[in-house]
C-alpha cells in the first residue's frame, strides 16, 4: 500500500523522501510552486539524481504533486488564463524533469458564468498546455466538493474535461475522500461505495483514475463543503476510513493525507493510526 501525507519539497527532493520515510510513508504530496501561486524553484540536475537515489534506497513509491490553488483554468479574465496556462506548461515539464508520477489540478471556478462555459475555458488552456503523447507525468484532475462555483464537483464534469481535451494519456483523475462525501458519497457504507464505482466506471473509467487524497470530513454526508478532518474524527470516521483501506481497489492508488496539522511531524501519529486500523499490518 502507497500511503503518505502533503510534505514540502521547498529544502529539495531527497529531503522530502527522507522526511516521508521518517514519518512511515512511502509516497508524498508537495506543492508544485508557491502554494499561493508565486515563483517556482528551480530543480538542479544534482537534486534529480539525489533524488532518484533517495527514493530508490527508501523505496519511495508514486508522488502526487499539487498544483496551487490560486491557479483558475476556469476564469474568465483573460490575465487568468495566461497565468494559468503558463503554470500547467511550466509546472508539468518540471514535474516531468524528476520523473514526479502524478500532479493534482483543481479544475477552477467559473465565477457564475456557469459549468458549461467554465469547462469550456479548463478545457482550453489543457489543450495548449499539456503534451499529448504519453510522458512520465500524469496531469489529475481533482473530483472537488462542488462548493460555490467548482468545477468537476461530478464524474460527469471530469469526463466532459477528458473528452473535449481529446483524453491524451497525460490527463487524469485525483478522488478526495472529503470532498467525495461532500458529494454523497457515502464511504462509512457497502453500497455508498458501490455506487461510487458505478459513477467513476460509467464516466471516466478506472484506469484515469490514478490517486487519492485520504481525508475525513468536518461537515455532514452531501454537504457540497471543503472541510478536510484528521482521519476517524469526522464523519467519515474509522469506519469511512477503514472502508478505502480494505477496498480491493481503492486500497492500489497512492493514499495521500491532506488532513489539518500544525507541523508535519504529527503525520507520523495519523498515519501509524491509519495502518494500526487495519488486521495483521
Ligand atoms: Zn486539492
Amino acid at each position: 500500500m502507497w500511503l503518505g501525507a502533503h510534505l514540502t519539497i521547498s529544502s529539495g527532493l531527497p529531503e522530502a523522501a527522507e522526511t516521508a520515510s521518517g514519518l512511515g510513508a512511502n509516497t508524498f504530496a508537495y506543492f508544485t510552486r508557491n502554494p499561493r501561486g508565486g515563483s517556482a524553484r528551480l530543480i538542479p540536475p544534482e537534486e534529480v539524481s539525489a533524488w532518484q537515489e533517495a527514493r530508490t534506497r527508501l523505496g519511495i513509491g508514486p508522488t502526487v504533486g499539487h498544483m496551487p490553488y490560486t491557479v483558475n483554468l476556469a476564469g474568465n479574465k483573460t490575465s487568468v488564463q495566461d497565468f494559468a496556462r503558463m503554470v500547467v506548461a511550466d509546472d508539468f515539464r518540471r514535474v516531468e524533469s524528476f520523473s514526479g508520477e502524478y500532479m493534482c489540478l483543481h479544475p477552477g471556478s467559473h465565477l457564475g458564468d456557469g459549468a458549461e462555459a467554465g469547462i469550456e475555458r479548463v478545457v482550453a488552456i489543457l489543450k495548449d498546455a499539456l503534451p499529448r503523447s504519453s510522458a512520465s507525468t500524469t496531469l489529475l484532475l481533482e473530483t472537488m466538493a462542488g462548493s460555490g462555483s467548482e468545477v468537476g464537483a461530478s464524474f460527469a464534469e471530469l469526463a466532459q474535461i477528458i473528452d473535449q481535451t481529446g483524453a491524451p494519456p497525460t490527463l487524469g483523475v485525483c478522488l478526495d475522500s472529503c470532498h467525495l462525501f461532500s458529494q454523497g458519497y457515502d464511504f462509512t457504507t457497502e453500497s455508498g461505495i458501490e455506487r461510487l464505482l458505478k459513477d467513476i466506471d460509467q464516466s471516466v473509467g478506472r484506469d484515469r483514475v490514478r490517486a487519492m487524497h485520504l481525508n475525513d470530513s468536518k461537515f455532514p454526508l452531501g454537504s457540497h463543503k471543503d472541510r478536510h478532518q484528521n482521519l476517524g474524527q469526522g464523519t467519515l470516521g474509522k469506519a469511512g476510513i477503514l472502508n478505502i483501506l480494505r477496498h480491493p481497489w481503492l486500497s492500489t492508488l497512492p493514499l495521500v493525507l491532506e488532513t489539518p496539522v500544525t507541523d508535519i511531524q504529527e503525520y507520523a501519529a495519523e498515519i501509524a493510526l491509519a495502518k494500526s486500523w487495519l488486521p495483521s499490518a
